[in-house]
């Protein structure tokens, strides 16, 4: 393994051969530690919750090794792309996203459909609306269609079984994902009979009190955690994650949501800046980075190679290229919007969401467009979890 030596060691060194300050020592063991980090994380792709810290907060720290002018940045980027080109080549899956309501019964803080929002204009597309937004989608090449929505009183369990099991009938090639919150086990294994294959749910927050600051206590992150392991037994290909820069988010928290996943093992990672929304408690929160984003994608895809990986839109919301930027950071999806454009720009979970007004068509392309210019290719597949071969 690659010890790395820090810059700002290796120039004190050079300039202080004796005795030094005590203040240039601290700095030096300080420096000593962020290398020693890098290179275990680099092996064990793994850390103790105070290494992750220190590595996320000395992100754009120099460290030495054969390539001048290295970052613990520049570094884990470099590995996190070469792990994804080793499982996956330059092939980006593609997911349709369907946002079939917008009716939801919760009321997450930072969320722009909370059933608090009064002023948020509510719609549910129809089955067969839903059809066509999957027929539409199947001629574009996608082979996985997410339905999305907020926790809608209004679709009963098997009212929703009904849905997965039409589209499963007409794409019997094609996966289903579900991402419409909380629910029960029995509820979860009706859908899984139904034929769905995928489930997301972010658990938004690892930390418990980080995660009652978000949300009402009505909801629990104990039950959010407990649907996540259902999911998994229920042989859901499942997907967890968390917002980045929520409001009150610290690095420890960050820290104790990748060590979260990695006891969950989940297929597929969703995370994305957090974005404000004019008409929620944190209309006044500061917004999340898209370069904290990005470094922590290449941690993620160093700690799961093979992980399903998407770069979502709330990054290419907060940065043009975020995208673009996600894939050169090691993620290898990309979920655009099937949903019928009258509706699109009202599924408004944050401010100033892209993509609101193109048609399915023209998102597709424009992809296609932006993954070609990076040397990424978009390609018509399930895009399903590989588990490792034996
Ligand atoms: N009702 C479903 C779907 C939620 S929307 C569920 O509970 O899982 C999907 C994701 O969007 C959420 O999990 C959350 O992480 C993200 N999201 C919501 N509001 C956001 C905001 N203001 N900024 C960024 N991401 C947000």
């Amino acid at each position: 393994m690659v010890d790395f030596i820090p810059v700002h060691t290796a120039h004190i060194i050079t300039m202080c051969p004796g005795g030094r300050p005590v203040a240039v020592m601290e700095n030096l063991e300080e420096e000593k530690n962020i290398a020693t980090v890098v290179s275990r994380f680099l092996e064990k792709r793994m850390l103790e919750k105070q290494d992750f810290i220190t590595l996320i907060d000395n992100r754009d720290s120099p460290v030495v090794s054969a390539s001048a002018g290295s970052t613990v940045r520049s570094l884990l980027k470099v590995r996190s792309v070469s792990e994804t080109l080793s499982v996956f080549g330059n092939r980006i899956y593609v997911r349709g996203l369907i946002e079939f309501t917008n009716y939801c019964r919760n009321n997450c803080l930072y969320c722009g459909i909370r059933a608090g929002n009064t002023e948020a204009q509510r719609y549910r597309i129809t089955e067969e609306q839903i059809l066509n937004c999957c027929g539409e989608g199947y001629r574009l090449g996608f082979r996985t269609f997410v339905l999305q929505g907020g926790e809608d009183p209004f679709y009963t369990d098997e009212m929703i079984a009904g849905i997965v099991r039409s589209i499963k009938k007409t794409y019997s090639d094609c996966a289903v994902t579900l991402s419409v919150g909380e629910h029960e086990y029995e509820t979860y294994r009706l859908w899984r009979e139904a034929g769905a294959d995928r489930y997301l749910l972010r658990q938004e927050t690892a930390d418990n009190g980080h995660y009652s600051r978000l949300h009402p206590s009505s909801m629990s992150p104990v039950h959010r955690k407990q649907c996540l392991e259902n999911l998994k037994a229920l042989g859901y290909q499942t997907g967890a994650g968390f917002m980045v820069g929520s409001p009150f988010q610290t690095t420890a928290n960050i820290a104790d949501d990748l060590l979260y996943l990695s006891g969950l093992g989940p297929e597929m990672i969703g995370i994305g800046p957090f974005i404000h929304h004019d008409k929620t408690p944190f209309r006044n929160e500061k917004d999340g980075s898209a370069e904290l984003t990005l470094f922590l994608l290449s941690v993620l895809r160093i700690m799961f190679p093979r992980v399903l990986l998407p770069a979502t839109t709330a990054l290419g919301t907060i940065q043009n290229d975020g995208r673009e930027q996600g894939v050169l950071y090691g993620a290898n999806v990309i979920m655009p919007n099937l949903s019928p454009v009258g509706v699109r720009g009202k599924y408004l979970l944050y401010n100033n969401k892209i993509c609101t007004g193109e048609e399915a068509a023209e998102c597709s392309s424009c992809l296609q467009r932006r993954m070609n210019a990076i040397g990424y290719k978009i390609v018509v597949d399930r895009g399903d979890y590989m588990k490792e071969q034996n």
